[in-house]
């Protein structure tokens, strides 16, 4: 038996309060006779029977002791003797978490999912941000497992096309809007949202500046811009 006298046992895990309300605390001389071989066990496992926190404690000393055999185990513990765990082991018994330590391990395996998944996506080129939509990890961790497999910034590596794709949205009604703040950088060279999806749409830079020629203010539907080119020319048409 641990001595449950005081919160805490030395060493054990911290995540619970479960041994605050051990049945033992206090009775370590009872649950730790300095002759344990030839000392009754029924004393110790009538105070077990009615512990609040009998589970755990029998959770908590399989975990620790493991596989070991009997005489390498000491006192009663969650009502049983280091004979009967020692048994209990033999039969493959495994400890069941403890719920807060479940939801805990729980949420690290969903994490350590999310960036095994970051890696494959990032490993298949697509950019921090969709990455980081998709496995619902923050930026900063997406740009550190980056970093870690040694890839280039995705900022650098994505296409006008990979931005476009990410901030246009259609709005419904025949139009795009743009999504985020409206200066995107690749490669150094630093678009606003129109310019950039003039590129997108005619394959080239525009000359001069991007205007909307659907009336719809901060329309970036390509077939809704004109550069200072394509003005000129409807001009000409129409003249
Ligand atoms: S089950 Fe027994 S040994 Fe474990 S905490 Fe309760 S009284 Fe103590
Ligand atoms: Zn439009």
């Amino acid at each position: 038996m641990k001595l449950y006298h005081r919160r805490a046992p030395e060493g054990l895990d911290r995540r619970d309060d479960w041994r605050d309300f051990a049945a033992c605390a206090g009775l370590g001389d009872l649950f730790l006779p300095r002759d344990e071989r030839n000392a009754s066990s029924a004393e110790q496992k009538r105070i077990c029977a009615g512990c609040p926190v009998k589970t755990d404690c029998l959770n908590a000393a399989m975990k620790e002791e493991g596989s070991v055999d009997q005489f390498r185990r000491a006192g009663v513990r969650g009502g049983l003797t280091p004979t009967e765990r020692a048994g209990l082991a033999r039969y493959g018994y495994v400890p069941a978490p403890h719920p807060e330590e479940a939801k805990a391990d729980a949420e690290l395996s969903a994490r350590q999912k999310a960036r095994e998944q970051a890696r494959q996506l990032l490993q298949e080129g697509r950019p921090d941000v969709e990455v980081a939509a998709t496995t619902g990890l923050c930026r900063t961790t997406v740009g550190r497992i980056r970093e870690g497999l040694g890839l280039p910034n995705s900022y650098h590596a994505r296409t006008p096309q990979d931005a476009f794709n990410e901030r246009a949205k259609p709005t419904g009604d025949g139009h795009m809007k743009w999504d985020g703040t409206n200066a995107v950088t690749i490669n150094g060279r630093r678009y606003t949202a129109s310019q950039l999806a003039f590129v997108v749409g005619y394959g080239r830079e525009p000359d001069g500046s991007v205007m909307v020629t659907c009336g719809r203010l901060g329309c970036v539907d390509p077939s809704h811009l004109a550069d200072q080119t394509m003005r000129e020319q409807a001009k000409a048409v129409a003249a």
